[in-house]
């Protein structure tokens, strides 16, 4: 970390310390880079109690892992603080990130900051999220497996949906709620899968003593369930990168909106150079797992770029050695290096 005119300068700073961030703070610190994470604390699985699919941490609950990433980052040097990032600018060869928690300045960007599920707004079903309320069947598709499970239509996906739940139990109902028509072949396979469906708007998910029961339809209707799917709208947190010029876009399955994503390359490459992106602020289905290793791939990307920024710079100081443009890049390459105690 350096101070350049009161403002504190990072190799890199890393916005949000989910899975992706984190990763990606552990690979520049574990390459001697002076590192900033920057997260305001509200990782998109905080509902659930356990995470799965995270071969060897299976059940951990979804804090532990991440009080295993900072505690990782910081062993290494990484810096970690709490706030929220409302916007990042060009400042010269580098970056200026404004962040509740103050102004700092970054030669490369790690942008990490995953999305928001916007749910169906039914009563009593925000209530349940992550809980009861599900969407991933790799998230917690065991944990409901032959339970009495709802799917519930709100788009051309609740078929799909419906499948890979089958697959884990053959007491799944589709709800046809606000779905559209499925057509007469998704049709022809509910009833080939045995799958019952329930046509009427659901106005209600009943719940008791803290465990969700059901669903009640207009008319009073009730279907007797013990999970719901559905499917949130899938929303990049990513308002901060305009004044990059960078923007999510919509993205669509099926000739439906799913939601909206920051588009990148391969190691996360944006259109900005210096600003790499991971997790799913620019991939939707990415899971704790990919995303963790997505951040690695963007953070050694990063690590890249520096060390290739700072051989340019040696090899023109070298070139040039009188000159004055050469003695100030000397002095900035030699300044790195004493920061990082070499
Ligand atoms: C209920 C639920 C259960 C799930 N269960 C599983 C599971 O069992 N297994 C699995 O593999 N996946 C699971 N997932 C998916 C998993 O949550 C994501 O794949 C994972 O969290 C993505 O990691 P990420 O680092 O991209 O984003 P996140 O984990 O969401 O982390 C992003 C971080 O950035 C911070 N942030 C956001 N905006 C800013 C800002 N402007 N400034 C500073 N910080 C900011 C947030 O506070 C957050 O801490 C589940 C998802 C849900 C919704």
């Amino acid at each position: 970390m350096e101070n350049t005119g009161g403002t504190q300068e990072h190799d890199v700073v890393v916005i949000g310390g989910g899975a992706a961030g984190l990763s990606g703070a552990v690979a520049l610190a574990r390459s001697r880079r002076s590192v900033l994470v920057i997260d305001s604390g509200a990782p998109r699985n905080a509902p659930a109690e356990h995470m799965h699919n995270f071969l060897s941490r299976d059940g951990l609950p979804p804090r532990e892992l991440l009080a295993l990433g900072r505690d990782e980052v910081v062993s290494y040097g990484g810096r970690i603080v709490s706030g929220r990032v409302g916007a990042v600018e060009r400042d010269g060869d580098g970056f200026l990130v404004r962040a509740s928690s103050g102004v700092v300045r970054a030669r490369k960007v790690l942008v990490a900051t995953g999305l928001v599920d916007e749910l169906p707004e039914v009563p009593g079903l925000r209530e349940r999220w992550g809980r009861d309320v599900l969407h991933c069947p790799f998230c917690h598709g065991w944990e409901v497996r032959d339970q009495r499970i709802g799917v519930l239509a709100t788009g051309p996906m609740a078929a799909h949906q419906v499948m890979l739940f089958r697959q884990l139990s053959d007491r799944v109902v589709l709800l046809r709620h606000t779905g559209p028509a499925l057509g007469e072949l998704a049709e022809e396979q509910l009833r080939a899968r045995g799958v019952e469906t329930v046509d009427g708007v659901v106005e209600q998910v009943v719940s008791v003593a803290d465990r969700l029961v059901g669903v009640r339809l207009a008319g009073d209707r009730d279907v007797a369930l013990d999970a719901l799917v559905v499917a949130p709208r899938f929303v990049a947190r990513a308002d901060f990168l305009a004044p990059l010029g960078l923007h999510p876009v919509d993205e669509v399955r099926d000739g439906h909106v799913i939601g909206s994503a920051v588009p990148s390359g391969p190691a996360g490459a944006t259109a900005v150079p210096g600003v790499r992106i991971a997790g799913n602020v620019t991939d939707l289905s990415g899971q704790v797992i990919t995303s963790a290793a997505a951040g690695l791939m963007a953070g050694a990307a990063l690590n890249g770029e520096l060390v290739n920024d700072e051989t340019a710079a040696a090899v023109a100081a070298l070139r040039e050695p009188f000159s004055h443009e050469a003695e100030r890049r000397l002095a900035a390459v030699v300044a790195g290096g004493r920061r990082h105690g070499l």
